[in-house]
């Protein structure tokens, strides 16, 4: 960055993760940022987000939390979907999260629309899908779009979700697979749920032997005359269909979804009986190994889901992506005099980032390990669910839901840089 004006970002995708680097990026002076979104315009498929402490903190450090308001909850309850038995309830009095704003389930258009309030005019362009990066010699990257134009960036940032062809363009033989697991998922008003009080009144996961149904709020009830509720219906294991690519936000018939809960509870059939023909959206999982690098070629960075293709492990994803970019910036910030600032950048960016990729993986693998173990050991299933909850629901996540990144980025001044 010694010597030039000005040094271009391109940043590929428009979710939460590009968003919030967009905003992020464009407070540093000496980078002249742009977005481009295969998007016509804003759009945010799924239903429900859940925001925890972790994510107010980079949403403040960002300037957008104003406006992102949901379904607070003050329980939660984990059930047996085929007894309705409650395993587990979890009480949340008011106030007792480290942030007073607590844990919320949000529509994601809140949060979509609260950070583009924030992206500065006239940077985002819509209609540009990526379909090639060239690495050209010296300091830029190509980028090739759909539409047959190209454009010239000194970084790209790869937010372009978890089938990222920034990502396939650094590593080839990155493979991605099907995980078996489908969401379908609707945003229901709750009043046509108001004869069914057990399924309103708490956020509910009810568990099944091959999937899963859950229900919340939205949200924020004092501002809503007819609130919206989510649900959503998780199946563990569907056919691979031989052809199809990526089924993500596309329509789904009432009988595919209530063949996936014939099973259950009567309260969980009649709450999916609600749900009007041509309402629910079908997203299936995808996944693949962890990433050793999530930076290429000195000048390009993936973040988000395209950097650690998890599936939505952790339903924190959004938060991941956007702290990705907060780092981001401070890491170009701080390099910024430096003689390979960008290279030296990155690296930083990595060295913070990756171990935190990893230790999630980690996690995700001791939980699959103890569950095969208490699978085997016990054939009781509630016994089996309690374990579950206990190791996968609740287990052991505060270095997720009470990340503070700004701290993170103190320690690692401290730490790497003896900067006090
Ligand atoms: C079932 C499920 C439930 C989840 N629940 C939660 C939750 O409760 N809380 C939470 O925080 N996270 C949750 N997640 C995860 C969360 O959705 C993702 O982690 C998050 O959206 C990642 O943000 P991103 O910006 O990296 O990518 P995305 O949100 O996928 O955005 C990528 C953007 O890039 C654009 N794009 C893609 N390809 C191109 C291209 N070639 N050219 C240009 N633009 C392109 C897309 O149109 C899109 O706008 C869930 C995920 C799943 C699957």
């Amino acid at each position: 960055m010694v010597g030039r004006t000005l040094t271009s970002v391109a940043i590929v995708g428009g979710g939460p993760g590009g968003l919030g680097t967009a905003i992020a990026l464009s407070k540093l002076p000496f980078l002249e940022v742009t977005l481009y979104e295969k998007n016509l315009e804003p759009r945010e498929s799924g239903a429900g987000i859940s925001l925890s402490t972790n994510a107010w903190r980079v949403l403040d450090l960002l300037g957008a939390s104003e406006g992102v308001k949901g379904g607070y909850k003050s329980n939660t309850h984990q059930r047996n979907a085929y007894t309705g038995k409650i395993i587990d309830v979890i009480e949340h009095p008011s106030g007792s999260s480290t942030d007073q704003r607590g844990a919320i389930r949000a529509r994601r258009t809140r949060l979509q629309q609260a950070l583009l309030a924030q992206v500065p005019d006239g940077i985002i362009r819509y209609n540009k899908k990526l379909i090639r990066l060239d690495n050209l010699q010296g300091d830029r990257v190509k980028l090739v779009f759909q539409d047959s134009t190209e454009v010239f960036a000194d970084i790209v940032v790869g937010a372009d979700g978890i089938h990222s062809i920034v990502r396939r363009c650094l590593f080839p033989d990155h493979k991605l697979s099907f995980t078996g697991d489908t969401a379908y998922r609707v945003l229901i008003p709750k009043s046509r749920l108001a004869n069914l009080p057990e399924i309103t009144s708490t956020t509910a996961w009810w568990w099944g032997k091959s999937g899963h149904i859950y229900f919340s709020d939205v949200d924020d009830e004092s501002e809503q005359s007819d609130p919206l509720f989510e649900i959503t219906v998780r199946s563990y294991h569907e056919p691979e269909v031989p052809g199809k690519t990526v089924a993500w936000g596309i329509p789904a018939s009432n009988e595919k979804v209530a063949a996936r809960v014939k099973e259950f509870d009567s309260r969980v059939r009649d709450a999916v009986d609600a749900v009007e023909q041509g309402e629910w959206w079908e997203f299936s999982g995808y996944a693949g190994p962890r990433l050793d690098r999530i930076i290429g070629w000195g000048k390009v960075a993936l973040i988000g889901d395209s950097s650690h293709p998890l599936s939505g492990a952790f339903g924190s994803g959004a938060t991941f992506a956007m702290e990705d970019g907060w780092i981001l910036a401070r890491a170009l910030e701080l390099s910024q005099s430096t003689t390979h600032a960008i290279p030296d950048a990155l690296e930083i960016f990595s060295q913070i980032r990756t171990p935190y990729y990893t230790k999630m993986y980690q996690h995700l693998d001791e939980v699959k390990a103890k569950l095969q173990r208490v699978q085997y050991e016990n054939a009781d299933f509630d016994v089996f669910l309690r374990a579950k909850v206990e190791n996968f629901i609740y287990g052991n996540k505060e270095f997720i839901y009470k990340n503070d990144i700004k701290k993170g980025w103190e320690d690692f001044l401290r730490t790497s840089k003896g900067i006090e």
